[in-house]
């Protein structure tokens, strides 16, 4: 019988620290160890560059019906900066194993694998399971990208794996950031009259954007969600304290829900603003989607019978943090969040992932492989 704890504590002493912008294969020793680990159980396994040497790879575990069941979650890690226990050197105590990475998500990767693997020991396999591990979740979202990209037959329903204490969560924000450029006339400030002041349009358009947009925005609230948001994180502006301003940049955190598509967001603020003050919306520098999965379809009830076979709350849960999901659902697949541990422990100093939730994690994913993702 395959243990969980044993795979999570090797995954854990495989580092896989997202490398932001730089160049290295930072998740492809982990990558190799799960496509190893899979081979040597009966699975096929392969790895996918994604860039920079850096792999996905891909578990797939052949059934009746070819169209898979998706089990994707992260290979990569945030920082160990400022941690107060051994990063790689799990170590289990009280009923929790302690590590980066060990919540968020290499709990969920040997949750999703240890699941295969008694699969693979015993059917039934009414439908096909591939195991996705993807790279660079915690920056760019660059290894869900390529995953969509790849060969694979469009799945009929996925669980990404992150810590949701066992929750099933169907729902989260995204968001669309943009830079508002305020454009006004350069001069000796001690000639102002006649002339737009840059960082005065700004001041305008901030005002605006709290007192008139932002109210609006509640009209739109979802029901696991609530209302979309807006926000002002950063502003600069002027080039000395005796100059006339010409440019002042504002920067806004818009943060969308399901049913909103965030460059139709921007261009609507974009029309709303440029029309009235003289400013220049650039486009989105940051674009992430939201996630809105019907509870009622049959492959999120069939997560839900599961849960509740298993005595937990079935109860579809939304949450502020974005995932992988919400990619995955632009392809019409049904997704849903579930995981052991809390997001309150991920990417924390002391990083851990209670170990009841991991077995009880197995149980509730293999039992939906077992139905091939149809509710009973
Ligand atoms: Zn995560």
């Amino acid at each position: 019988m395959v243990d969980p704890v044993e795979l999570i504590a090797n995954l854990v002493r495989i580092p896989s620290i997202n490398p932001r912008d730089r160049a290295e294969p930072a998740e492809t020793a982990l990558a190799e160890h799960i496509a190893g680990w899979a081979t040597a159980r009966g699975m096929r396994a392969r790895t996918e560059e994604v860039l920079d040497g850096r792999r996905n790879v891909l578990v797939e575990l052949p059934g009746d019906d070819e169209r898979p069941l998706l089990l994707e979650s992260h290979l990569d890690t945030v920082e160990t900066d400022g941690m107060t226990i051994a990063p790689f050197a799990p170590e289990v105590r009280g009923g929790r194993l302690y590590g980066r990475g060990s919540c968020d998500a290499k709990a969920s990767l040997a949750v999703f694998l240890t699941a295969m693997a008694r699969l693979a020991e015993r059917g039934p396999r009414p439908r096909t399971v591939v195991l996705a591990g993807v790279v660079d979740e915690e920056h760019l979202y660059r290894g869900v990208t390529a995953l969509r990209r790849s060969d694979l037959p469009t799945p009929a329903g996925a669980i990404v794996g992150e810590p949701t204490e066992l929750r099933m969560v169907v729902a989260h924000k995204g968001c669309m950031r943009c830079r508002i450029e305020a454009r006004g006339d350069a001069g000796h400030s001690s000639q102002p009259w006649g002339r737009t002041n840059a960082i005065e349009v700004a001041a305008e358009v901030v005002r605006h954007l709290q007192q008139e947009h932002a109210p609006r925005l509640d009209a739109l609230a979802r029901p696991l969600v609530g209302p979309p948001s807006l926000a002002v994180t950063m502003i600069e502006g002027g080039q000395g304290p005796n100059v006339l301003p010409d440019s002042c940049v504002v920067t806004v955190d818009r943060r969308t829900v399901g049913g909103e598509d965030p460059h139709a967001v921007w261009a609507q603020l974009r029309g709303e603003l440029e029309a009235r003050w003289p400013v220049l919306v650039h486009e989105p520098h940051i674009v992430d989607y939201s996630l809105e999965t019907d509870p009622a379809d049959p492959f999120a009830r069939s997560v839900a019978a599961s849960l509740r076979a298993s005595g937990l709350d079935a109860d579809p849960l939304g949450v502020g943090y974005g995932t992988d999901a919400s990619k995955i659902a632009l392809d019409g697949v049904p997704a849903v969040v579930f995981g052991p541990g809390s997001i309150a422990n991920a990417h924390t100093a002391d990083e851990s992932v209670p170990l009841d939730e991991v077995r009880t994690a197995v149980d509730v994913v293999e039992r939906v492989l077992r139905t091939g993702g149809v509710p009973a």
